[in-house]
């Protein structure tokens, strides 16, 4: 079986690179010469755990391949994929659906047999039909149908979420159609993943319905421990409390400095809009929404605060710049919004990230980025955790206090145990636990 994977990203990459360990014929097509160069060469243009000697294996292998060249990729294949970017178009919060619509123009003009056009990337409801039409408006003569297939893969543990998902979601409208994807997904369906197969408005919704849930779980918790803040109490003992109900579930409760990242806020937003154009307004989404961004902001106070009500002039040591630990992506991470704020206050911010600093150099280019995390906490002001980098929470309290200059934490994960670290002599502030400020 042969499939072409458009877009050649954290979920086509991941996605092309476990088809082809499942024994597929996979083609990578991106638009951009230098990734495909990159790759055929060896090197793998994102951080993904695992994924570099995935890709290795299978190119030696011979089943996986990159190209720009979509027309000669897609000669034989039974399925193309669209897995490319879907973001936020600027200024009204509809997700910009030109990358999606360029690569079905593109698709349209290789078609050649029978072929299943899937898109993998998260699009509005509505947007398999319009693809649909964009490819018979080009091609009346062929034959073809459209199918649409989420991704649920988290950054950071993305080959294990494609290869034990908790669920596969197909939306598709032949059986045709569904025959091809139950052959791809064949080694899922044989160590009993559930499928869902459904319509493609079904399966469209679904995606953005997942990731609306999880964030409104997040800015559940993260207004919970502010209210924890206010009355004494410990949000992870409420979090642990209300999770052992299975109708609740412990996963996505933990507090932090308001979700980030390339899915949430970009998913929520799209869905508030669609909601609004249909008529049916998400009051819910509409709300998490807009306590996330205030979240961010209200972040940098706790900084400020901390620092004795000013910054200027002060050294703010920063550790961890992605939205979340194990991956280098920087997409609408809490550190864009958080640091040039501080930077505003009059603070010098010395960042370090495992991964992230290539990215953030190009976002943040006034920050100074140092060389591990106790070049950037030398003899700074203040400790500011960002993301919760397993290295960061290796650090001993005692030398945390050797080496700042004053010592005052503020730690937006967690991560650090509030006596040890008041036992070491830290000023440390966490989030929502009585015994953190
Ligand atoms: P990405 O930006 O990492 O990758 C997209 C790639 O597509 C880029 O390399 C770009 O050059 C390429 N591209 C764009 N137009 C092209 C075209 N016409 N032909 C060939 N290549 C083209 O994006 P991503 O993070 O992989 O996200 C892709 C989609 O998957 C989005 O809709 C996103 O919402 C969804 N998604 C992402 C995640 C995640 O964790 N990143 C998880 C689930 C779903």
């Amino acid at each position: 079986m042969k499939v072409v994977m458009i877009g050649a990203g954290y979920v086509g990459l991941v996605s092309g690179a476990c088809f082809s360990e499942f024994g597929v014929e996979v083609a990578c097509v991106d638009k951009d010469a230098n990734r495909i160069r990159e790759l055929t060469e060896g090197r793998i243009p994102i951080y993904e755990p695992g994924l570099e000697d995935l890709v290795r294996d299978n190119g030696k292998a011979g089943r996986l391949t990159f190209s720009t060249d979509l027309a000669s990729a897609m000669v034989g294949a039974e399925a193309v994929f669209i897995a490319v970017g879907t973001p936020s178009r600027r200024g009204d919060g509809h997700a910009d659906m030109s990358y999606v619509f360029q690569a079905a123009r593109e698709i349209a003009a290789s078609l050649d047999g029978y072929t299943v056009i899937v898109t993998k990337s998260t699009v509005p409801v509505g947007t398999g039909r319009r693809v649909s039409e964009i490819i018979r408006d080009i091609r009346p003569d062929a034959e073809f149908d459209v199918v649409s297939n989420p991704e649920f893969l988290r950054e950071g543990s993305a080959i294990n979420d494609f290869m034990r998902p908790d669920r596969i979601v197909i939306g598709a409208e032949t059986e045709r159609a569904r025959a091809v994807m139950r052959r791809l997904y064949r080694p899922l369906y044989l160590i009993e993943t559930p499928m869902v197969f459904t319509g493609l408005e079904t399966s469209e919704l679904i995606k953005y319905a997942a990731n609306s849930f999880l964030a409104t779980k997040i800015t559940f918790i993260n207004e919970i421990a502010d209210l924890c803040e206010k009355v004494g109490a410990d949000v992870h003992d409420v979090a642990r409390g209300i999770g052992l109900d299975g109708r609740i579930g412990r996963k996505f409760l933990h507090p932090g400095p308001g979700y980030g990242g390339s899915c949430f806020p970009k998913d929520t937003l799209a869905l508030v809009r669609t909601a609004q154009e249909a008529d049916a307004p998400l009051r819910i989404i509409e709300t998490v929404v807009a306590s996330n961004d205030a979240r961010k902001a209200a972040m940098v106070g706790r900084v400020l605060s901390a620092c004795g009500g000013n910054v200027r002039g002060k050294a703010i040591a920063v550790l961890g710049l992605t939205f979340k630990p194990n991956t280098d992506d920087m997409r609408d991470s809490p550190s864009l919004m958080i640091l040039p704020r501080l930077l505003e206050q009059g603070a010098k911010v010395r960042a370090f990230d495992p991964e992230g600093m290539n990215e953030a150099r190009k976002l943040m280019p006034e920050v100074e980025y140092c060389g591990s995390a106790e070049e950037a906490m030398a003899g700074a002001d203040c400790l500011l955790l960002l993301t919760e980098w397993n290295e960061f929470r290796a650090l001993d309290p005692r030398r945390i206090k050797a080496i700042l200059g004053k010592p005052v934490v503020v730690d937006l994960r967690n991560v650090y145990n509030p006596a040890e670290m008041r036992g070491a002599g830290l000023t440390y502030t966490s989030i929502g636990r009585p015994n953190g400020h």
